[in-house]
């Protein structure tokens, strides 16, 4: 089975260059995304998924790329996932986590941001982060 989702990597400037990372419910640092619904754009599917997940309202810059990788659903058997992930610039700043979702929300200095990454495909995407 197939599934789509799409994020953002979102940043703020404050003398350095900060991104927002999440630690997921897997227990990994990763960004903000979501699955694409029916008749939503994949940049409006990041912008919602962000605000909802981590409370931050953003305006996309640009396409970053693709991420893609596999796991094993305990109902729905083995899927292929793909990521679209754009670069975004926050438009608000205070966090709101959505503690059922995600385990924490974060700004993290963009230099840490790259050892934190829990997954290998989002180390691959961060490194087109150059602001
Ligand atoms: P979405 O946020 O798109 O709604 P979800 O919360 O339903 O997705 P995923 O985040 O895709 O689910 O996580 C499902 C499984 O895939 C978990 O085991 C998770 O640890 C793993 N996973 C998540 N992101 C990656 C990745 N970039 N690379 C490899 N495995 C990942």
């Amino acid at each position: 089975m197939k599934e789509v989702s799409s994020g953002c990597i979102v940043y703020r400037e404050n003398g350095k260059i900060y991104v927002l990372m999440i630690l997921d419910r897997f227990g990994y640092w990763t960004f903000p995304k979501g699955k694409v619904e029916d008749s939503e754009s994949l940049e409006g599917t990041a912008v919602r998924e962000v605000k909802e997940e981590t409370g931050i309202d953003v305006e996309i810059e640009r396409y970053l790329g693709e991420t893609h990788y596999r796991y094993t659903h305990s109902e729905k058997g083995n899927i292929d996932k793909t990521v679209y992930w754009y670069l975004a610039r926050a438009i608000s700043f205070d966090l709101s986590p959505a503690y059922g979702e995600i385990t924490r929300a974060e700004w993290i200095e963009l230099g840490c941001a790259k050892k934190l990454c829990g997954y290998k495909s989002d180390s691959e995407i961060i490194k087109k982060v150059k602001v």
